[in-house]
């Protein structure tokens, strides 16, 4: 079957838009585009993902920039995802080995970008999928249980292939299928990157004492070991989400035994401050890397998320940047279509790409930086980065800086971004 309602030479019809791939920058796309442009665009999201019955279980918890939390809000879909939400009231950064006794705080941010605006906020990345999901179907988004497996081009229409000899020709495809992208492979976009000798290795811990909304960056030899604050429950109280960075060698040995020996690795990381712990999920390794797609689209196909650029987790903001280029990319096709221009054509990668490329490339080398410098024990790079943290600890003003930045409050930000409608 072959479904074509694409408008490309047809006056009145509505536009056709394939995102292939519902993670959360592409259901925040497609939802975007339908509350803006409504009848005028049919958005089709195709993921296998939708077709499980078990809801999605992703054991990640992000930390939501306040940019980021400004367009959910502008979305609609933080009311249904605050309740589960922890406001981030203070970040602590330590640095010291591992076997060290003590772990000497040598950095710490007030979490506020504006009055009782907090920097960002955690959210378990399920509740926020199934937040993103329902609004989107809400909103007239077509959800599709197949993937997409390929995407051909034509002068005036791309058609996307499904596995059951079904068809879709639209205007546009965005791939948003993940870091390893087959759509972008495909249409040949080259990728520039590499793979870090580490894993990320998330779970949720419980704890008795109250974290009080603070999070810990904990820098230790092998990588940082981050304890992010989680709204309250599980077996002890209170809950903290880690993201434990390890040397990729060391994780078969430090997690593959029994949930015991995993426990006490843990606890040698987590320190004694919240009192005692409990292991409340299986804890996960993701490989971590470095890449970003060569350009950020081909002929009426477009990137989009991990799919266009992948970050190191050091800072949390891999989301975050694939929000901002789902709110980019919103912008730049609904400005197309409502000057009766066609989202395939070359305006608009030429939008998206322009206003994409430079801050991708900032965040990346930046991640890529910070986690050179602090996942060393060399002890000349260990002097000199705690004399930096100091430095920073006593000058407010770059402090300010540090937190708009996290908040992704710095430059210039897409209008979904500001909370402004598109
Ligand atoms: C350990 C770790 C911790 C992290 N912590 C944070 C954090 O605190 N804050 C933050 O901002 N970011 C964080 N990130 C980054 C964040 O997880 C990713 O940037 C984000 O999940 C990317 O979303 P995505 O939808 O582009 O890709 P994915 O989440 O990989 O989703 C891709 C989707 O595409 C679907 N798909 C695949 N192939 C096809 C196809 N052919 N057709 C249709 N659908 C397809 C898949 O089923 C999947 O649902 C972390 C990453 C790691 C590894």
């Amino acid at each position: 079957m072959v479904r074509d309602e694409g408008a490309s030479g047809r006056r009145g019809a509505a536009r056709e838009i394939v995102v292939a791939g519902g993670g959360l920058p592409g259901l925040a796309l497609a939802l975007a585009l339908r509350q803006a442009l409504g009848d005028t665009v049919r958005v089709t999201v195709c993921d296998p993902a939708f077709g499980r019955a078990d809801p999605p279980r992703d054991l990640r918890a992000y930390a939501v920039a306040a940019a980021a939390r400004r367009m959910l809000e502008r979305l609609r879909v933080w009311d249904a995802v605050a309740p589960g939400a922890q406001p981030i009231r203070e970040m602590v950064i330590t640095d010291s080995r591992l076997a060290d006794p003590v772990r000497p705080t040598f950095l710490t941010f007030e979490g506020e970008v504006a009055e009782g605006e907090p920097f960002a906020h955690m959210i378990e990345g399920g509740g926020l999928l199934i937040a993103l999901r329902d609004a989107a179907a809400a909103a007239g988004v077509v959800l599709e249980t197949s993937p997409v497996l390929a995407a051909l081009p034509e002068t005036d229409r791309i058609t996307a292939r499904l596995p059951d000899g079904r068809q879709i020709r639209a205007d546009l495809v965005v791939a948003a299928d993940g870091a390893r992208s087959r759509l972008r492979e495909a249409a040949g976009i080259g990728w520039v990157g590499w793979s870090y000798p580490q894993s990320g290795i998330v779970a949720t811990v419980a704890h008795e004492r109250d974290h009080e909304g603070r999070a810990i960056e904990h820098f230790l030899p092998s990588g940082p070991f981050a304890v992010l604050p989680l709204p309250p429950g599980g077996s002890l109280g209170h809950r903290s989400s880690i993201v434990w960075t390890e040397r990729q060698a060391e994780v078969p040995a430090l997690i593959g035994g029994g949930p015991e020996e995993a426990l006490t690795e843990v606890e040698r990381r987590f320190g004694l401050s919240l009192g005692r712990i409990a292991l409340e999920s299986p804890l996960r390794a993701y490989p971590l890397a470095f890449g970003i797609a060569r350009r950020f689209g081909a002929r009426r196909l477009l990137l989009l998320g991990d799919a266009a650029h992948v970050i190191h987790p050091i800072a949390g903001q891999g989301l975050n940047l694939g929000l901002r280029s789902a709110a980019a990319l919103a912008e730049a096709l609904t400005d197309t279509m409502r000057l009766g221009l066609d989202p395939g054509g070359p305006e608009a990668l030429e939008t998206y790409e322009r206003s994409r490329r430079f801050d991708t490339l900032a965040m990346g080398a930046a991640t890529d930086g910070l986690n050179r410098l602090f996942s060393t024990d060399a002890l000349p790079v260990r002097l000199a980065r705690d004399l930096g943290l100091g430095l920073v600890d006593r000058l407010p003003g770059l402090k300010r800086m540090f937190i708009r930045e996290a908040a992704g409050l710095r430059g210039r930000q897409p209008r979904l971004m500001r909370g402004e409608a598109l």
